[in-house]
């Protein structure tokens, strides 16, 4: 292990405050389902806690427009339906604001070098919130959020990554345009949202700085593997961010309920440490993961203490390197689909 590594763990009992409605699967034993990884795992004692602080109103305008943050401000001690999957009630507001402002503030203090990494274990999670709309259980984007306070402190590249087994339309949608921001996002498709092929690639400045890595049903380990360690590894290094951050989603896990992957605890510890070869360059190893969805709570537990371990420094759990023609077939595929942006891919 890399000794003296500083890792922050953000958390906040106003998160368990976050009522997405009766029998929702997002809910609030999940961040305690994240607590109890750590604690079996014999890690939480090596994090440092972290109170997050609620994000501003012009932190969130960044990418938010204002309209919908009325909207959204407007919910506060009361319920309101916004889709049929996405409420908020009396409290939501004031932790979703608290959920975007711990994103904030791990992106301030890895760049100020009082931590070097930081996991944010919030709720409402955020990668399906859009510019003016809440959607698949989120409210604001927290780490597009993140990525753009990011910018505002003068960082010219920035990489999110996005491993939810969901597209994050809400990222795509906010950093469309804009090079200084890569997203990259592997996730199930055809799937909800509906969004993230191949072919959606960024437009204007920002084409090329968008890359979708849609899955079919059943993947695993050795899909995610490969994937990760041939495609977005070597993509994120080519673009040599200054910081990395990271949407982190446990239900490609193959005890989550809503989706159909295969990924097990090994993969996840697998997916983090491609995530975190990215930052070799001169994000310096500044990396900021924040929980996104992931809805089985063992998996959860013991996914969540996989990838902390990997952001300890903890010696790395290797894959078995079982032969998966498919994963073969990915790699080949999308090496030569995004070649034409990312030169590296085409060795
Ligand atoms: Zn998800």
């Amino acid at each position: 292990m890399i000794e003296g590594v500083r890792v922050g763990l953000y958390d906040d009992p106003i998160f368990r405050e976050h009522d997405s409605g009766p029998g929702h699967p997002e809910r609030p034993e999940r961040l305690d389902a994240v607590r109890r990884g750590l604690r079996e795992a014999g890690i939480d004692g090596r994090l440092e806690a972290r109170k997050p602080r609620p994000a501003t109103g012009a932190e969130l305008l960044r990418v938010h427009r204002e309209a919908y943050l009325e909207l959204v401000e407007s919910t506060r001690g009361r319920t309101f339906r916004f889709d049929p999957d996405t409420q908020a009630g009396p409290r939501s507001y004031e932790a979703a604001v608290l959920a975007a402002g711990a994103v904030v503030d791990a992106v301030d203090r890895v760049l100020d070098g009082s931590l070097d990494r930081a996991f944010c274990a919030v709720r409402p999670p955020g990668h399906h919130a859009e510019s003016g709309r809440a959607m698949g259980f989120c409210l604001f984007n927290n780490v597009a959020v993140g990525a753009a306070h990011a910018l505002a402190r003068g960082l010219e590249r920035v990489l999110v990554i996005d491993f939810d087994v969901h597209h994050g339309n809400g990222t795509q949608e906010i950093f469309y345009s804009d090079p200084r921001v890569l997203y990259v996002s592997s996730h199930a498709f055809p799937f909800y949202p509906g969004t993230g092929a191949a072919g959606e690639l960024g437009e204007r400045d920002g084409l090329g700085f968008t890359i979708n890595l849609p899955l079919p049903e059943g993947c695993g380990d050795a899909e995610y593997g490969r994937l990760y360690a041939e495609v977005v590894a070597p993509v994120g290094r080519a673009f040599d961010p200054e910081l990395v951050l990271v949407s982190a989603g446990f239900d490609p896990h193959a005890a989550d309920p809503l989706a159909g992957m295969q990924v097990t605890e090994r993969g996840f510890a697998a997916i983090a440490r491609a995530c975190l070869s990215t930052t070799a360059g001169s994000a310096r190893g500044r990396c900021v993961f924040a929980l996104e969805g992931g809805y089985d709570l063992d998996a959860v537990a013991a996914s969540s203490s996989a990838v902390v371990r990997e952001m300890l420094g903890e010696e790395g759990w290797p894959l078995a390197g079982e032969a998966s023609p498919r994963a073969a077939d990915l790699v080949g595929r999308y090496r030569q689909a995004f070649g034409r942006f990312w030169p590296v891919l085409r060795d």
